[in-house]
C-alpha cells in the first residue's frame, strides 16, 4: 500500500518569526559590549550573589574567555529555599501570560546578541544558535498561550446507580517549590522547556543550568526578572556539585525536581531524591531506519541532518543509521556526498554548518569510540579527523552491532551505517540498546510504518523524519534508560509542575 505522506516530509527548520518581529540588530559577534568577557552572577531571588568563588567559561572551538560566573554555595542554595518558600505576590493567569509574553518579546529583540552567547559558550555554529533562540521563542509563546486556558473538568455524580446529586471540578494549584537541572546541549531551549512551563503553573523554580554554558541560562533569568516576574519566583545557581545541585535535590521542602542530563546523573537523582516527584529526560541512542522501499533523496537528506545538526549534541540526533542491505551501498555512496556538504569551523562563522562538540575531552572521546570501531572492522568514509573539540562529522560503515558506538550513547557528529536484513531485524536491532528516546523511520509502505509505531520501544516514532521533531507543546520524552516515561513539553511539563486539587458541591 502506498503510504502518503504529505506532511511529514520536510527536514528540521528554523521557525520563522513574522517580518515585523523578525527585525534583527546587525549580528553581535562577541557576547560582551566591545567583544570583552561578561561578567555574570547567580541569582538567589533577583538578588545578585556576590562571591570570592568564579567560574570561567572558556570558548570550546579557541579557548578565549567568554566571561565568568560568581559561583553560589551552601549558604546561598538555603537562601534561595527560603526566599521561593516565603513567597510574594501571587501572579494571577493574565500576569503570568504577560511575563512569559513580556520574555518573549525581549528574545526577540535581543535575539543576535543571545544567539551570539550561545554559540560562543557551547562551540554551536551560529546558524544552530539562531535556529535555538526560535525554538525558545515558541516555548515562551505556547507557555503564555497555555496561561489563558484552563483544563479544569467537572464530573457529575448522579451517573450510577450509587450516584449522588453533586459535581466533582478539578482545579490545578502550583507546587510549592521546583528545582530544575538542565544539560549544555541546547544552553537556552533546555531551560526555557522547564522555566516557562513552571511560571505558567505558578510555581516558584531555582534553576542549576550547566556549568558547560552558563551565561545563556543567566541572561535568561535576567530577560524573565525584567520582564516583571516577582523576584521569589526563579532563582539561578551554579557552585559545587555537593552545595548546590545535591543539596537541592535531597532537600524535602522541594516538591518536583525536574532534571534533563546523562543517564549516570539522572539515575543518581532518582536514589537521592527522596519523597518528591523526580522528571528525567536522559540519554538517547535513535535510530534512522530506511527500508528499501524509501524515498532515497529524502532519507540521505533526514540521516545528515539528524546525525550532523547541532554538532550531533542532541538527545535525538540520530546516532545509528540502519539501512535495508539491499539499498545499502547506493544510500552509503549518496549519504557520503550529502555529508560533505555539512563543513566544520569557527562557531562564529556564519558559512559554518557544524560547529565544535562541547569540549575536547567529548571530542577525545568520540574519536576513541571510532578508534576502537575501526579496530573491530568498521571503515571511516569521511571525516575523523579532530582539533581541539572541533571533530570532523564522521560517517563510518560496516560498524559491528556490539560496537561501544553503537550500544552506547555517542553525543557528537558521528555517523555510523549498519545493514539489516528485513523488518524483524530492524526493529530487532532497532530495539537492542538500553535507550528508548525516539525513532525514525523512511519508508512509502503504511503496514511497514504502522509496525514499526506500534513495536519499537520508545516515546516516539517519526515516520519521514528525524527523531528529533517535534513541536515544543507536544508530548516528548522516552523509556528505558532514557526517562521514566513521564513527558515534558510544555502543556505535559505544565501538569508536572502543578497538582490537581478536586472539590465537589452539591447539584
Ligand atoms: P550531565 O553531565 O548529566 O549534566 C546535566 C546537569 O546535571 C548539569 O547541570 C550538571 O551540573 C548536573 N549535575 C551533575 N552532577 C549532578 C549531581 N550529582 N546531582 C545533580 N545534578 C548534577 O549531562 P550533560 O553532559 O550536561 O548533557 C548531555 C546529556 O544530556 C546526554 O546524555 C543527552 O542525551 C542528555 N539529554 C537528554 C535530553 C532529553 O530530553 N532526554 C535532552 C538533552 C540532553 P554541572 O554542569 O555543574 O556538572
Amino acid at each position: 500500500m502506498t503510504f502518503l505522506i504529505l506532511l511529514l516530509t520536510e527536514p528540521i527548520k528554523p521557525v520563522t518569526m513574522s517580518t515585523q518581529e523578525n527585525t534583527i540588530a546587525p549580528a553581535a559577534i562577541e557576547p560582551g559590549q566591545n567583544g570583552k568577557p561578561l561578567h555574570l552572577h547567580c541569582y538567589v531571588a533577583g538578588r545578585k550573589i556576590n562571591t570570592e568563588n568564579k567560574l570561567s567559561v572558556n570558548s570550546p572551538y579557541d579557548r578565549r574567555l567568554i566571561g565568568t560566573v560568581t559561583l553560589a554555595g551552601i549558604k546561598e542554595t538555603n537562601e534561595a529555599v527560603e526566599a521561593a518558600l516565603k513567597g510574594g505576590k501571587t501572579l494571577n493567569r493574565y500576569e503570568r501570560y504577560s511575563v512569559l509574553d513580556k520574555t518573549r518579546q525581549l528574545l526577540i529583540k535581543r535575539k543576535e546578541e543571545i544567539a551570539s552567547l550561545i554559540s560562543a559558550e557551547s562551540g554551536l555554529a551560529i546558524r544552530e544558535a539562531r535556529y535555538e533562540t526560535g525554538r525558545a521563542h515558541d516555548v515562551l509563546m505556547f507557555a503564555a498561550m497555555e496561561c489563558l486556558k484552563d483544563d479544569g473538568q467537572v464530573f457529575s455524580c448522579d451517573i450510577s446507580p450509587s450516584g449522588k446529586s453533586r459535581k466533582i471540578i478539578t482545579l490545578r494549584e502550583p507546587l510549592k517549590l521546583a528545582v530544575a537541572i538542565t544539560p549544555f546541549n541546547h544552553p537556552l531551549n533546555q531551560v526555557v522547556h522547564k522555566i516557562a512551563p513552571a511560571i505558567a503553573s505558578g510555581t516558584p523554580v531555582i534553576l542549576k543550568p550547566s556549568e558547560k554554558t552558563p551565561l545563556t541560562a543567566i541572561r535568561l533569568v535576567e530577560f524573565l526578572y525584567e520582564a516583571g516576574l516577582p523576584p521569589y519566583m526563579l532563582s539561578v545557581l551554579l557552585g559545587p556539585t555537593s552545595e548546590v545541585a545535591e543539596q537541592l535535590v535531597k532537600d524535602n521542602r522541594i516538591d518536583l525536581v525536574s532534571f534533563t542530563g546523562s543517564v549516570a546523573v539522572g539515575k543518581h537523582i532518582a536514589s537521592t531524591a527522596g519523597y518528591k516527584k523526580v522528571i528525567l529526560e536522559l540519554g538517547g541512542n535513535d535510530p534512522l531506519i530506511i527500508l528499501e522501499d524509501a524515498s532515497m533523496d529524502l532519507a540521505v537528506t533526514l540521516a545528515a541532518e539528524g546525525s550532523f545538526r547541532n554538532s550531533g549534541q542532541r538527545c535525538t540526533a540520530v546516532k545509528r543509521i540502519l539501512v535495508q542491505e539491499s539499498i545499502r551501498e547506493v544510500f552509503t555512496k549518496r549519504f557520503v556526498e550529502k555529508a560533505k556538504e555539512y563543513t566544520c569551523g569557527d562557531p562564529a562563522d556564519p558559512a559554518t554548518v557544524v560547529g565544535t562538540v562541547i569540549d575536547e575531552p567529548a571530542a577525545i572521546y568520540l574519536e576513541e569510540v571510532t578508534k576502537k570501531a575501526v579496530a573491530q572492522g568498521a571503515t571511516i568514509l569521511l571525516g575523523g579527523r579532530r582539533k581541539g573539540a572541533l571533530l570532523e562529522p564522521t560517517v563510518i560503515t560496516d560498524v559491528p552491532r556490539n560496537a561501544q558506538m553503537i550500544v552506547e550513547e555517542s553525543f557528537g557528529p558521528l555517523a555510523p551505517i549498519l545493514g539489516f536484513k528485513d523488518i524483524d531485524d530492524a526493529i530487532a536491532l532497532s530495539n537492542a540498546t538500553a535507550f528508548g528516546l525516539s525513532s525514525g523511520v523512511v519508508t512509502n509502505n503504511m503496514e511497514h510504518a504502522i509496525r514499526f509505531v506500534k513495536e519499537l520501544k520508545v516515546g516516539t516514532v517519526n515516520i519521514n523524519e528525524v527523531p528529533g521533531y517535534r513541536v515544543e507543546n507536544s508530548p516528548f520524552g522516552g523509556i528505558k534508560d532514557s526517562g521514566l516515561g513521564i513527558k515534558e513539553g510544555v502543556i505535559e511539563a505544565i501538569k508536572c509542575f502543578s497538582f490537581i486539587k478536586t472539590f465537589s458541591i452539591p447539584w
